[in-house]
This record gives structure tokens, C-alpha cells and sequence, in this order.
């Protein structure tokens, strides 16, 4: 059995050109990234040259040569079995969710007691996994089963470590026979490289030294824990990830005094345990802390570029996921998996950077004449602005549904926060004045005795902004905490890209046209129609009040509740023209991920309808009846022992009660199971969409009302499912 290495004891590298790094002895640095083939460890596997070729995949998009990934397989091999790996898998994101592997040995029998161990560069770069058995929407028929992994060199191989054995994991794009992609990273990759050209052509209006720019990404974490026994005694929770019924517990999050409130003890050792493994794999968290309800946390790593980040938390979900077992625990990462507290969300803070190391939506001290950053946060207003129905879609799930526009999550209604300074700024701009309120970006000093001067910042926070300007980045605060980031990031790519080329074009035109004209002008000119044209999607006011439903609908701004309608905008003539135009998805395959999210929306209603059938049926309605017996069986012992018939009261009122639940509920129930087979006799995945969540899911609150009452009636010791109470409290 390999047994853990450290980084200072590892065996003799096989290459000539050894540098060893020496790392500290202390801290999380001394192991961070000790499960990686990053940098660090190619400089010790790697010749120069492989070395060079993977950094220039990395910074310019070039592909590995066959001859080269020889090389480059060899030395990766080398490193993995020193890291005691025996297997290899090509790691992918397929549009199923989660990660998908199929592991192969290194090893390779010679004859009957003799072997070698081998990975070749046609190992390393391209499988071929049967991929009859993912979701591809209509793309692939069976016969024509075959998809592609191939190695994305900009991601770093890893080694994952699960039942005492090591798997070299190499990250992969997954696209089919016919070249269409099957997975999350293959079109994000390609909105990279959009955004990349896009926003590095327009900085050489500002500064001819730019020559490339990086998208970077910061994922706040959110995310619920529950003991593992009760959990396995939750159907509802096992199989739909979130609480069908359940009875709201005397005390839940109305006091507050969760948020950032001291850990459990237990809840910290697991957090040291996932944090360890997740820092050896590369994944830079540097925050942990108690959310707004009740068992409910949050991480989050240090930003990093884009594709990195997105594997990182997908591999971060994994790795909480495989900890929380060894701790009793199960990690919750539904959006909503308790009604009547707060939902888990996913920020997605979201920024360009140059290759000068200018981050572009850093405002700095005078953002009213930092032209360069007025260019680009107006530019992401108005990309939002014109495709915030896209923006919604990509957030569309069948649990963000629970969380959007409810209990302190953003509305389902995009909007745009800036906060209060940057409003001024922007109003200045559009009417090409100055006012003292938008003048500076000093923010107020607070004076307390005894610390020392703070400056409040002036980007202030608004919790309820689907989308908010936090100081020198974009927050995307709606996405759900189950998501893969790839879905709203390829949106959000794509359109600031395609908006920033439509910006350069406009302002290209006009210097030709306008001769004479300082650049400088002719870009505020068309800054200003951008903001004219897009202020409407501007709110800094509350977005959980009702007022504000009010207003967006006067903005004739969207307000899309359900998923069922919000993804029927992946096809609305804008998006299909944003994305095939800039060659992310082509018609087909954008045709074929709607239907794929149609259909996991459907699937996941389907499973709810018939665990939410089983829970009725089987443990409350039985629980109900048990009950009303032993309370029927009292009565008339009391009643045969000579009590009046007031003496009963209580006991026939609850009875009453309980009878009335009890039908409700067998009524509705019953119903519900029907119109699940009327929806399921639908071909058509969008209308069955609309059945599914109209009459199904419509039915769903309904039985859960009855549900709970009888929960709420029934003796404790016949309620054998665990209740909100037991299930929210953490030690
Ligand atoms: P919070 O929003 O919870 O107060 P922060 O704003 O400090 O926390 O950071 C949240 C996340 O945003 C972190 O992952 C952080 O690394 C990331 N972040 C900070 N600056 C940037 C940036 N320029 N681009 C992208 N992400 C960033
Ligand atoms: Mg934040």
C-alpha cells in the first residue's frame, strides 16, 4: 500500500535537470499544492522544453505537440508513481453535474509474472470513453456512441486519494464523435479566449503594452451540514438532496445569531480536514465561517483564472463531499434544502485582468476620470442589460428555484448594484457634469477612540442584489450552491466579450468618421449611449421588497420565477445570436443543452413527486393513524370508565384534526400521481417542463402543509422521520 509521502521526502526525480524547491516547514504553505503536478513539481519531472510547451498552452492557447506529449506523459508518470498513483483517469465535467472518471493502471503485464508501468502522450492527451450512458440532448444517437476526453493543459493534473489508492486525475473537455461539446469546460474554454481578445483589444485604446488579459474567478462556497445517521433516516433528503415536509422548528434563524457566530467544534474539525486535502490539492481556501441559518456554512478560496477556478470548486464539492463521511457528516449543497431558512448560493465574484497586472474593474481613487475603468464596468452593465434573461437562464435550476426571490436570496429579477458612489459617478458621466457626490472615492472615516483611522468602503454591500459591483469586481451572487460556475460563466463571458467588440466597433466607426474628434471623446460619446441605453437594469435599493417587483416590471425588466420559462431564453433570438455568432455552441448544441436542462428539471420534479408519494404514504400518513388509534383506544377506555364526554375533548378535536390531514394529504397525494403520468406521456421536453412545474410541483407546498400539520400533532415517539429541530442542530 503507497503509503503518504511528504513534499521534502520524495524519491529521486528520473531527469538530469533536477531543481528542487525547497518549501517552508511550517503552515499551510509547506504542503499546498503537494498533490499537484503544477509548476513546482514539472520543473523537477519535466525537460525545459515540456516545460515550456505546457506554459505556452497555458498563456497562449497553443496545443501540445504529439511528440511532445510523450514527454511530457513520461514525466508526469514518473511523478505520480513516486506519489505512490497505481491508475490514471481523465477527469471531466459532463453536463450531468458532478465529475465523471473511469480509471486505467499504469501497469501493463509483460508476461505471467512480470510488468511495466506505462502512460503514453496518446494516454495522456485523448481517451475515449463510451459516452452512450451522459446526457447529450439529442446529439448522439447510440450507434454512434463514441466521445472524446481531451487533456486541457491549463489545468494541472492531480492525485486523488480515496480508499488507501491514488489516481492521477488529468483534467479533460469532453465533446462528442462529431466534434459537438458534452460537457461544462469545452465552451467555457472558448469563451476565454473570446473575452481574452476582446477585452485586450479594447485596453490598446488605453495602453498599447497590453497584450493579453485573464478572466478571474472567486467562488464563495455555501453549504449545510447534517449528522450522517439522520440524514440516512431522510428519504427526501437521500434522494432529493433537500426536506420535502418538515414542521418549522420553534426556534430557526429568527434571531440571527448564527452568522459568523463561533463554529461547532465538530463542524471546525471538519472544515481543518477538508481545508488540508483541498490546499494539497491546490485549492487556495482562505476563508470558513457560520452562514445565516442554522447548520449552514461557508467557504472561500483565494481568486484565481477562470478555468482553474471552476475545476477547483467542482473538485472542492468532491472533496467536502468524501471528507464530511469520515466526520459522521453529510454536506448539503442544495440551494434550499430547508423551508423557511435561508438558501445556499454560490458568489461568483468575477474580474478581467491585464497582462500588465491592471485589474479593469478596479475604480481606483478618481473612478470618474479612470476612462479605462468606466470602459469596462459600463460595458458589463450594458452586456447585462441586454441579455438579462441569459443571465437568469444560466442560474435556472430546479433548486435555485426554491431560493431565488425568496428568504434573503436575490430576486429572480436581474438587476445590477453599484453602490451609491459609482451611481453618482455614472450619473455624472451620462450628463457629462460634475457633482461634489460623485467627485471622489474617499468613503467616510469612521472615528472610534483608541483604533486606528478606517475608511468605510464606499462600494457598500447589498445582499440582495442578484448581481453586485464589490469594489473592483462583479459579484454573481444568484448562482445556485449546487451549480458547476461554467454555466453562468460561459454566459457572462460571452456576452461582456461580444458587447466589448460591438463597443470597438462603434467607437472605430466614429474615429473614422469623425476626424479631428480625440479618441478620448468619441469613447465617452458612445460610453454614454451604452449607459443611456442600459441604466434601467441599475437598482440600489432592496430587492426582497415587494416595491421593487413593482418597479422592475414598470423598467419592463423580467421577473422569470421557474426554470420551466427561465430557460426558454437559451433560445430566444438574442442568445442563439450571441453564442453562434462568437462560435461558442453551435445552433445544435445549444439546442441540445436546453433540452438537457429541460429534462434534469423534469427528472428532478419527477423524483421529489414520487419521494414526496413515498414519505405520505409510508411514514406520515401512517404516523397519523397511529396515533388517532391510540388517541380513539383513550377515549373510549375514558368514556367506558364512566368520564363525560367533555373529559375527551381534546383528544376527539385532535382526532378531527388529524382525520382532515390525513385526507388532504392522501387526496392530494393521490392527485399529484396523476398528473405526473399525465406529464410523463409529454414528448416534448419544454412543455413538459411547464406541466411538471405548474401541476406537479404546484401540488407540492400543498401536501406538505397537511404533512406538517400531522407532524405537528402526532406523539414525538411515532414520528420516526428526524425532525427540522434534530436536523439543524450541529454540535
Ligand atoms: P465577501 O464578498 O464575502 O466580503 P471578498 O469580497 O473579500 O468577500 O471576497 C470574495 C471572493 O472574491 C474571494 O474569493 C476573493 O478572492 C474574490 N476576489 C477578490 N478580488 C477579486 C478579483 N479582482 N477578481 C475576482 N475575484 C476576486
Ligand atoms: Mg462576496
Amino acid at each position: 500500500m503507497p503509503t503518504k509521502k511528504s513534499s521534502t521526502e520524495k524519491a529521486t526525480p528520473k531527469e538530469e535537470t533536477v531543481t528542487t524547491t525547497i518549501l517552508p516547514e511550517n503552515g499551510i504553505s509547506s504542503y499546498f499544492g503537494e498533490m499537484v503536478f503544477g509548476p513546482r513539481a514539472q520543473k523537477q519531472y519535466l525537460s525545459a522544453a515540456s516545460q515550456k510547451a505546457i506554459e505556452k498552452a497555458i498563456n497562449e492557447g497553443l496545443a501540445v505537440s504529439r511528440e511532445m506529449s510523450d514527454g511530457v506523459a513520461e514525466g508526469m508518470k514518473n511523478w505520480a508513481l513516486d506519489m505512490g498513483a497505481t491508475h490514471y483517469t481523465h477527469w471531466f465535467q459532463p453536463l450531468r453535474g458532478t465529475t465523471a472518471e473511469k480509471h486505467d493502471s499504469f501497469f501493463e503485464p509483460t508476461g505471467i509474472d512480470t510488468g511495466i508501468e506505462v502512460f503514453s502522450g496518446k494516454s495522456l492527451t485523448q481517451q475515449e470513453p463510451d459516452a452512450s450512458s451522459f446526457p447529450n440532448g439529442g446529439i448522439r444517437n447510440t450507434f454512434e456512441a463514441r466521445g472524446y476526453s481531451v487533456w486541457d493543459p491549463s489545468s494541472p493534473a492531480f492525485i486523488i486519494e480515496k480508499a488507501n489508492s491514488r489516481t492521477l486525475c488529468i483534467p479533460t473537455i469532453f465533446v462528442s464523435y462529431t466534434g459537438e461539446a458534452l460537457d461544462y469546460k469545452a465552451p467555457l474554454l472558448k469563451t476565454l479566449a473570446f473575452v481574452r481578445k476582446a477585452a485586450t483589444d479594447v485596453c490598446k485604446y488605453f495602453d498599447e503594452k497590453v497584450n493579453d488579459c485573464s478572466v478571474s474567478l472567486g467562488v464563495e462556497q455555501e453549504y449545510f451540514l447534517v449528522r450522517e445517521d439522520l440524514f440516512k433516516m431522510r428519504p427526501d433528503l437521500m434522494y432529493a438532496g433537500r426536506t420535502l415536509i418538515g414542521h418549522t422548528p420553534a426556534k430557526g434563524q429568527q434571531l440571527e445569531d448564527h452568522y459568523f457566530g463561533s463554529i461547532p467544534t465538530d463542524v471546525q474539525a471538519f472544515m481543518v480536514d477538508f481545508e488540508e486535502k483541498a490546499h494539497q490539492l491546490g485549492i487556495p481556501l482562505r476563508t470558513r465561517h457560520n452562514e445565516v441559518a442554522p447548520g449552514q456554512f461557508e467557504c472561500a478560496p483565494q481568486f484565481e483564472s477562470l478555468n482553474l477556478a471552476v475545476d477547483h470548486n467542482t473538485l472542492l464539492m468532491d472533496v467536502m463531499e468524501a471528507v464530511a463521511q469520515d466526520h459522521g457528516l453529510k454536506v448539503l449543497l442544495h440551494e434550499k434544502p430547508f423551508k423557511g431558512i435561508n438558501g445556499s448560493g454560490k458568489h461568483n465574484n468575477w474580474s478581467l485582468v491585464t497582462n500588465t497586472g491592471v485589474n479593469l474593474l478596479s475604480p481606483g481613487h478618481t473612478p470618474a476620470q479612470n476612462l479605462q475603468f468606466l470602459t469596462f464596468f459600463i460595458n458589463v452593465i450594458k452586456a447585462v442589460h441586454d441579455h438579462a434573461d441569459l443571465m437568469r437562464a444560466s442560474i435556472a435550476t430546479a433548486g435555485n428555484d426554491h431560493r431565488l426571490g425568496a428568504n434573503e436570496a436575490p430576486p429572480a429579477i436581474m438587476s445590477v448594484f453599484v453602490g451609491d458612489t459609482l451611481e453618482h459617478v455614472l450619473n455624472d458621466f451620462e450628463s457629462n457634469q460634475t457633482s461634489s457626490k460623485g467627485a471622489d472615492n474617499k468613503g467616510g472615516a469612521i472615528q472610534v477612540p483608541n483604533i486606528p483611522e478606517i475608511l468605510i468602503d464606499n462600494t457598500d454591500r447589498n445582499r440582495t442584489s442578484p448581481f453586485a459591483f464589490t469594489g473592483n469586481k462583479f459579484e454573481f451572487r444568484a448562482v445556485g450552491s449546487s451549480d458547476n460556475c461554467a454555466s453562468p460563466m460561459v454566459v457572462l463571458n460571452t456576452i461582456v466579450a461580444d458587447q466589448l467588440v460591438k463597443f470597438k466597433n462603434k467607437v472605430d466607426a466614429k474615429i473614422k468618421a469623425s476626424k479631428g474628434v480625440a479618441k478620448e471623446e468619441i469613447i465617452k460619446q458612445v460610453l454614454r449611449e451604452e449607459l443611456t441605453s442600459s441604466k434601467r437594469i441599475l437598482f440600489g435599493g432592496n430587492g426582497y421588497g415587494d416595491e421593487w417587483v413593482k418597479e422592475a416590471k414598470k423598467r419592463g425588466l423580467n421577473n422569470v420565477k421557474n426554470t420551466a420559462e427561465a430557460l426558454a431564453f437559451y433560445m430566444s433570438p438574442s442568445s442563439v445570436d450571441v453564442f453562434v455568432k462568437n462560435g461558442i455552441y453551435s445552433h445544435k448544441e445549444l439546442e441540445a443543452r436546453t433540452e438537457i436542462r429541460y429534462e434534469s428539471f423534469n427528472l428532478r420534479i419527477q423524483i421529489e413527486g414520487r419521494v414526496l408519494n413515498e414519505l405520505v404514504q409510508n411514514f406520515v400518513i401512517p404516523a397519523g393513524i397511529k396515533y388517532q388509534k391510540r388517541l380513539a383506544d383513550n377515549v373510549q377506555t375514558l368514556l367506558n370508565i364512566g368520564q363525560s364526554k367533555s373529559s375527551v375533548k381534546a383528544q376527539m378535536d385532535i382526532i378531527a384534526e388529524l382525520s382532515n390531514h390525513i385526507n388532504k394529504a392522501y387526496e392530494l397525494n393521490n392527485q399529484m400521481t396523476n398528473e405526473r403520468a399525465k406529464a410523463n406521456k409529454l414528448a416534448d421536453a419544454h412543455a413538459k417542463a411547464l406541466l411538471y412545474n405548474k401541476k406537479v410541483k404546484g401540488l407540492f407546498d400543498e401536501i406538505r402543509e397537511s404533512c406538517d400539520e400531522i407532524e405537528r400533532l402526532v406523539d414525538d415517539a411515532d414520528w420516526v422521520l428526524p425532525k427540522y429541530r434534530e436536523l439543524l442542530s450541529l454540535s
